[in-house]
């Protein structure tokens, strides 16, 4: 059976890099990969982007769709899907990341999904603790604190320089006031 890969990591990351590399390798093969990102991203436009300045054109998923349906849509245009990559995974559904695990069980096709484990407000993301229930393999994208050089764990968000800790997890707004931090500069950010 093909595993369902959940990669998560802070803000800062590169976890959209490392899925753009993940799939160029795979392209580079002459292989066929389904790219996702949801649809409440109003950042993404239908592209993943990173900041490093590349980008690759993705199906957006919104509440409402159903990922194995998107998924069978695809497969009629193609015949074969070698990998699905998911970017921003937290801002998903439960019953999305439910709809990815039956790709990997139905159609033998591995499932990788990048994204944030926790929000700022120190909850799981209803995807993100779906997923750590039940991936196969979990692995952590690793960047430093932003005031220090532990490893970052948490994401810290900030309004007007001032630490926030409540309010809506998925919050939609730029990532420029989010920052990687480990968890003594989370409780104690350096502001
Ligand atoms: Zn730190």
């Amino acid at each position: 059976m093909a595993k369902l890969f959940f990669k998560y990591g802070t803000v800062f990351s590169a976890k959209s890099l490392n899925l753009i590399a993940t799939a160029h390798n795979y392209e580079t093969q002459g292989k066929k990969v389904l790219l996702m990102i949801p649809g409440m991203d109003t950042r993404s436009d239908g592209y993943i982007s990173t900041r490093a300045g590349f980008k690759m054109e993705a199906e957006m998923i919104q509440d409402t769709s159903n990922v194995l349906e998107v998924f069978k849509k695809h497969m009629k245009q193609h015949e074969k899907i070698d990998c699905v990559l998911v970017d921003e995974v937290q801002m998903m559904t439960k019953e999305h990341v439910n709809q990815l695990r039956e790709i990997t069980l139905t159609y033998n096709t591995p499932v990788i999904c990048y994204g944030l484990r926790v929000s700022y407000t120190l909850e799981l993301f209803e995807a993100s603790k779906q997923l750590l229930a039940l991936a196969d393999k979990l692995e952590e994208i690793k960047t430093v604190c932003w005031y220090c050089n532990s490893k970052a764990t948490h994401n810290l968000k900030l309004v007007d320089g001032k630490p926030v800790y409540e309010g809506n997890p998925i919050d939609i707004g730029g990532l420029e006031k989010y920052l990687p931090v480990c968890y003594k500069h989370f409780a104690h950010p350096l502001t």
